[in-house]
């Protein structure tokens, strides 16, 4: 296991376009996920720093020669200067991400070192080069001119799981479009979310364009109530989306929610798992069981029940688990002590209620320090069990069996979530036919890999709004109609 070499401690927040002094002394500690050894710190936000990101997020974004009306190429220069200065840091932020939440690290270099660069240039290239109005011809003999401008200053607050490629999927739309963002990163993963700070002091963005408030629950809070914000994007958990709905409810504020989910993986009666094996693990079990729309729930057709459970059995069974840091390990530890003993609880509510455990379901042998679960399947699992129905988010599958493909679609769709999903054919026309009938906000045939231009969200308890692809930029923006002079 990697030891570490040194810690990080932070004595500034990125506010206004610069390194600003906290309020209060008080800090936060962040722990490495495999070694539980002290990796670093930040101070912690009071209502005072909020109130002081928002306010230069407001000037910047209310000043009338400022970011929001510049030429989109010259935005787009100032998030390249943005992109090639997280590219310097590339290596060192998947290393971070990689020590503090267990992602292996070669989905960090993708996810998080590669994603955010991508995204920038991505959306900075699409507000560039498409016309962000338009003009139309009317029935009554007028014209109007049709106008996306940017919908303000945005808070955003973001979880750990997938830390700076979430929190790119809120920043390279918001900023392309024009508006100016106050983020707020989860405890957890602060330490990648400081070093993304540093590049965008490198990178001189202008002051109040992009500011970042660390703390918990309660900066969280605070900001997305804050009467200077006017669009809220948050991703998380399903309990904090509905408390952030309910307040932007009653503030009429403009709200993103990416939440939980509780995806079906639908084997149908023709598929052969063994020949896309590394598909399914990369759409059930990446990122150590800590990503949202994984399909956690393999629904398989009952004449092949035990010959499913046995392949995906054996898939979690022989995957290597170990140092996130090394370049083989499939499965790390879970970001926290607190998450392990969640999915403890799931594993021991999973037996409880009766499900049979095939694999896995402790911690493993090798590791004495560390917040590791063993990958663990359970088969013999009803659709109504909790282990179904609720989110564990970690290294945990139940095997559900089906009669009928209307009966697999049926408990797809039998579950208060609905964001992610696969089907497993071999025959891709009948898995789309299929794909089309669950009620989900994506859905892949033979694999799961979200694509950048296409959007992604979900429906149900899964939350409301969409990122990725032009959709999410539009999320950015408000559209003002200007009834032209009919008479010019
Ligand atoms: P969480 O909801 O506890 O916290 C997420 C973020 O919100 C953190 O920064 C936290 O400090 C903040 N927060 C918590 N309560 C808040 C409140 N009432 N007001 C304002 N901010 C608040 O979630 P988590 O444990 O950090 O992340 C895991 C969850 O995120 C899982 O449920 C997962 O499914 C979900 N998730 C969803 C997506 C998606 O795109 N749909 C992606 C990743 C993670």
């Amino acid at each position: 296991m990697s030891v570490l070499t040194g810690t990080t401690d932070y004595t500034w927040f990125y506010i206004d376009g610069q390194t600003a002094k906290p309020d209060s002394g008080e800090t936060l500690a962040v722990q490495a996920a495999a070694t539980e050894e002290r990796l670093g710190s930040v101070p912690v936000s009071t209502e005072r720093d909020i109130d002081d990101a928002v306010a230069a997020a407001r000037r910047a974004f209310d000043d009338p020669q400022g970011w929001a009306h510049w030429e989109p190429t010259r935005r787009q220069e100032a998030l390249e200067r943005f992109a090639v200065a997280l590219e310097k840091r590339a290596q060192e932020t998947a290393t971070r991400v990689s020590l503090q939440n267990g992602m292996p690290i070669w989905l960090a270099q993708q996810f998080e070192a590669g994603f955010p660069a991508l995204l920038l240039r991505y959306y900075s290239g699409l507000v560039a080069g498409t016309p962000q109005e338009e003009t139309r011809d009317g029935m009554l003999g007028g014209r109007a001119r049709v106008i996306r401008e940017p919908v303000g200053v945005v808070g955003a607050v973001v979880p750990w799981n997938v830390p700076q490629g979430i929190t790119f999927l809120k920043l390279a739309p918001a900023l392309a479009a024009g508006c100016t963002v106050v983020l707020k990163p989860a405890p957890e993963t602060v330490l990648d979310a400081m070093l993304m700070a540093e590049a965008a002091l490198e990178a001189e963005l202008p002051p109040g364009v992009l500011n970042v408030v660390p703390g918990g629950r309660d900066v969280g809070a605070h900001l997305i109530a804050h009467p200077g914000v006017d669009k809220v994007s948050f991703t998380g958990s399903t309990a904090a989306g509905r408390a952030i709905a309910e307040t932007c409810g009653r503030l009429l504020r403009p709200v993103t929610l990416e939440l939980g989910g509780k995806s079906a993986a639908i084997v149908l009666d023709d598929a052969d798992l063994s020949s896309t094996i590394e598909s399914f693990f990369a759409s059930t079990l990446l990122n150590n069981g800590q990503i949202c729309w994984l399909g956690t729930r393999v629904l398989a057709p009952q004449h092949r029940y035990q010959e499913v459970v046995d392949t995906v059995s054996g898939l979690a069974g022989s995957l290597r688990i170990g140092d996130p840091l090394d370049e083989s390990t499939q499965i790390g530890p879970l970001v926290s002590s607190r998450q392990r003993d969640r999915v403890e609880s799931y594993i021991a509510k999973g037996k409880a209620e009766g499900g049979r455990l095939t694999v896995g379901g402790g911690r493993p042998e090798a590791f004495d320090r560390g917040w590791f679960v063993q990958p663990t399947v359970f088969a013999d699992v009803d659709n109504n069990h909790t282990i179904a129905q609720e989110e564990i988010f970690g290294p945990v599958l139940s095997v559900i069996p089906y009669g009928t493909e209307d009966e697999a679609v049926a408990i797809a769709n039998a579950s208060d979530f609905g964001l992610g999903g696969s089907v497993w054919t071999a025959d891709p026309e009948r898995g789309e036919a299929v794909a089309r009938r669950v009620r989900t906000g994506t859905i892949g045939i033979n694999a799961y890999v979200n694509e950048p231009t296409a959007p992604f969200g979900g429906v149900k308890a899964s939350g409301m709004g969409r990122e990725m692809g032009p959709e999410a930029l539009h999320s950015y923006q408000v559209l003002k109609t200007v009834y032209l002079d009919a008479s010019a």
